[in-house]
């Protein structure tokens, strides 16, 4: 008899959020193993809970990082795996709550932001092959000295896809990822904003890592690149309704792939102009190097010269602008002109057929223009473009390029 295909499925905090929950996700698991399939889990802590973790340590030592933080924000994990472990036992499955440690998720030591180094794949199958379900705490590791480390934020998907790679080369078969959330599936714009998005079938790899980066909440840009690199397939789909959701994988050649598969937005983004700032990238480099320092992370860049200097624009997302104007304003000259945006939004259209469609950029910002909405700063790759505005335009920008390029039919 064949053996049972290992697919790993990974519940969120939505997901766990209460004993009812638990419930529920302990039967659809129990419903897996009966069709026959050996069940993977990695699993969240039940929502709210990392918040509450984190901002216990806020209330001892806000600055704090290091191996007590990581070590006191995993433990939500901990109660999640093992209440899911006993709902299974309940339901005559044998299952195996795991923690980092017990499995060997080995990790490197850059605390609450550390990367998977490898996992322990042999005894996730074999643990399969002997009947048992093995339960495994998402978003921690530990390091070389067997500190708890944890991910950042959001990386139980992460883990998910670690699991699944680590299996893969272990039995030298494609091992199948489920991320269930609570949506369906990706949406070709966001529901909230736009009525008429539609659900994605099937993404690539690299649109969705695109999509990750530029705004959409549903996946950790780290997991789709760890799915790309070890080409693991991805569904994500809901953990409430039995629909087949959305798959992300390879990119097919020679399919007919849609110009553009996707909108996403940003709101909460916000602008630093500066003018005239020294020639030359030597004050780049060091500029964002000072930012980079102090946290801030710098999305766009733009830069342009003529007779009367260079000018500088970038954008941040609007949290950071205290710290931001703080460092500029102590390291620059006051000759310098800072002009600060708040509020502005980023739209971006990804799709990889635009690799064989020219005209995207025009059909874009002609759509923008249509609507009179001024464009801050731009930026373009091969399959994306994003265009960053005032956030009051964000609405209706977003519906009129969704239409433009059709993804309301
Ligand atoms: N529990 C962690 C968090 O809330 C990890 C995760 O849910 O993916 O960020
Ligand atoms: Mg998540």
């Amino acid at each position: 008899m064949a053996q049972a295909p290992i697919i790993v499925k990974k519940f969120g905090g939505t997901s766990v959020g209460s004993i009812e929950r638990i419930e529920a996700v302990a039967s659809r698991v129990a419903h897996a193993v009966q069709k026959g399939q050996a069940p993977v889990l990695a699993v969240s802590a039940m929502s709210g809970e990392t918040n509450r973790l984190i901002s216990l340590a806020y209330q001892v030592d806000p600055s704090y990082r290091g191996p007590a933080y990581d070590m006191l924000v995993a433990s939500g994990e901990q109660v999640s795996i093992a209440l899911l472990a006993m709902a299974l036992e309940k339901r005559g499955i044998s299952a195996r709550p795991l923690l980092a440690y017990q499995l060997g998720i080995q990790t490197d030591s850059i605390f609450s932001k550390a990367r998977i180094q490898s996992v322990n794949g042999a005894f996730l199958v074999d643990l399969c092959r002997q009947g048992v379900v093995p339960i495994v705490a998402g978003f921690q590791g530990i390091d070389e000295e067997f500190q708890i480390t944890t991910l950042g934020r959001g990386g139980s998907d992460t883990t998910a896809v670690a699991l699944a790679a680590a299996i893969c080369e272990e039995t030298r078969e494609k091992c199948v990822c489920e991320i269930f959330t609570d949506v369906t599936h990706v949406y070709s714009a966001d529901p909230r904003l736009v009525k008429t998005a539609k659900k994605i079938k099937k993404l690539s790899f690299e649109e969705m890592m695109e999509m990750a980066a530029l705004g959409s909440k549903i996946l950790h840009v780290r997991c789709v690149e760890l799915a790309a690199k070890y080409q693991v397939p991805i569904q994500v789909r809901s953990s409430f309704i039995e629909e087949e959701g959305t798959w992300i994988g390879e990119e097919e050649s020679g399919m007919e792939n849609p110009v553009v598969s996707a909108v996403t937005h940003e709101a909460n983004t916000a602008i630093f102009k500066l003018f005239p700032v020294p020639f030359g990238p030597g004050f780049l480099a060091e500029l964002f190097a000072g930012l980079a320092d102090k946290g801030v992370v710098v999305d766009i860049i733009t830069q342009s010269q003529n007779e009367e200097g260079q000018r500088l624009a970038f954008s941040i997302s609007n949290e950071d602008i205290p710290l931001a104007e703080k460092y500029i304003q102590q390291t620059l000259s006051e000759k310098v002109e800072l002009v600060k945006l708040s509020n502005m939004a980023k739209i971006s259209v990804v799709g990889v057929g635009m690799r064989n469609h020219p005209g995207v950029a025009s059909r874009f910002f002609k759509c923008l223009d249509r609507l009179d909405v001024p464009v801050h700063i731009v930026t373009t790759s091969e399959i994306k473009i994003s265009a960053v505005f005032d956030g009051a335009h964000l609405e209706k920008s977003v519906n009129a390029i969704h239409k433009e390029f059709g993804l309301d039919q």
